[in-house]
């Protein structure tokens, strides 16, 4: 019951399952990880710009209130800092890698840190009084301004908890170092304040993955079946498509389209129609292997894809869809497809395009040649119709 209470203080737009992503990255979707990659870069560039205009603006601050030359030192130090961020915004794009995010967000938290380190070193040396020492003391601010700032960030607690220890550890560190000298109470005052912020902006930036999570999946979905949309199903390829290029891996698609779908919408409604489409993707997603993709492509049209199969694999798996079947017709008989694979390698095919456009003309293939079978790419793939709902008309000839 307790375990139920604290979930349930949980944030509500999550589903059970997604409940870990919170915690680590390690298992999001690759494409939240595409996503929230991209508007982690995105945000960099925007403190970049941000840092950019603001950080040699204080300069002015300095001129009024410090003496030569340690106005014109800061003042140097701010131009460089400025410079760096200029180029972060300038140059750092997502390619929509998770470590190209984490990359751009170190790079940004190094900038302010060199400029803390150096600037707090240069202030050592001089002896202030005042509002210079007032304005002085404000430059030990920076790293309360950097952990304040990850709440701007999507990041599950182990991604936040990573990128603050090292500036809570840095900030222990100096403080020991100086210990003899130092004012104590007021350094652990520093420092409880210091967690207590990093606390509240990890608990933002959970607050921000949640409402992502949601967000990505209600867009990648379609809202009728719950498969993957067509739009979130071509990135899926694209991703994929490319990793196995790149480690020369199987991978197989399979264009399925239900036959004479129209007839039952014609006869029954189309509701009956949404209710044979749910139950097929149901069916489907069931049995599919771990790991496969079921995209709607089309109305009634779905896109199985299958990373790291080769075309004897797909065959098999797709034998064993059409025979734990599809659902049945409300006029009785089962719901059967038309369904084309195609391969990368057995292929010889170079984009996922025209692997889509391959299993597309094998499905059609499958169509004329009587409906409910399968057309790969060798003869052997085009097995007899396992169910008699429709009459075949002629053996298909693959493409
Ligand atoms: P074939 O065996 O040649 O594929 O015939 P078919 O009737 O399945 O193909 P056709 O392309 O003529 O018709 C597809 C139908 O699917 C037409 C459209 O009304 C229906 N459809 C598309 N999207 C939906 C949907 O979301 N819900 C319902 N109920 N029907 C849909
Ligand atoms: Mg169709
Ligand atoms: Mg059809």
């Amino acid at each position: 019951m307790l375990w139920h209470r604290l979930m349930g203080l949980m944030p509500g737009e999550l589903k059970q399952s997604e409940l870990g992503w919170l915690f680590s990255p390690h298992r999001h979707l690759s494409l939240l990880a595409r996503r929230r990659a991209k508007l982690i870069v995105n945000r960099v560039r925007l403190f970049a710009f941000l840092f950019a205009v603001l950080t040699p603006l204080w300069s002015i601050i300095d001129f009024i209130v410090f003496p030569f030359p340690l106005w014109g030192q800061l003042a140097l130090m701010r131009f460089a800092a400025s410079a760096a961020f200029a180029s972060l915004l300038v140059y750092y794009r997502s390619n929509g890698d998770l470590f190209n995010a984490y990359r751009a967000m170190a790079l940004l938290f190094a900038i302010p840190t060199v400029f803390y380190v150096a600037s707090h070193t240069l202030l050592t040396h001089y002896q202030l009084t005042g509002m210079s020492a007032a304005i002085g003391a404000g430059y030990a601010f920076l790293p309360f301004v950097l952990l304040g700032g990850l709440a701007v960030f999507p990041l599950a607690i182990a991604e936040s908890f990573v990128v603050a220890s090292p500036i809570l550890v840095c900030h222990a560190v100096s403080g020991y170092l100086r210990w003899a000298a130092m004012d104590w109470p007021a350094f652990t005052g520093a420092f409880w304040l210091l967690v207590l912020i990093t606390g509240v902006a990890a608990l933002a930036g959970i607050c921000q993955l949640a409402f992502m999570i949601a967000l990505v999946r209600q867009a990648i979905r379609d809202p009728l079946t719950n498969a993957f949309s067509r739009s979130s199903g071509m990135e899926i390829l694209d991703l994929h498509f490319t990793m196995a290029e790149r480690g020369n891996a199987p991978f197989a698609l399979a264009f399925l389209d239900l036959d004479h779908f129209k007839r039952i919408n014609d006869g029954y409604g189309h509701e009956a129609g949404d209710r044979a489409l749910v139950t097929m993707t149901e069916r489907v997603s069931q049995h599919m292997r771990h790991g496969d993709v079921l995209a709607r492509w089309g109305g009634e049209e779905f896109l199985l894809i299958m990373p790291g199969t080769g075309l004897e694999q797909a065959r098999t798996a797709i034998e064993r869809l059409r025979s734990s079947g599809f659902g049945e017709r409300p006029e009785g008989g089962p719901v059967t497809a038309s369904i084309g694979i195609a391969e990368r390698r057995a292929d010889h095919v170079g984009d996922w395009k025209r692997l889509v456009e391959l299993a597309d003309q094998r499905m059609y293939a499958a169509k004329q040649g009587g409906r409910d079978r399968v057309v790969s790419g060798e003869p052997a793939a085009v097995p007899a119709p396992c169910h008699q709902a429709m009459p075949a008309i002629a053996a298909a000839a693959p493409v």
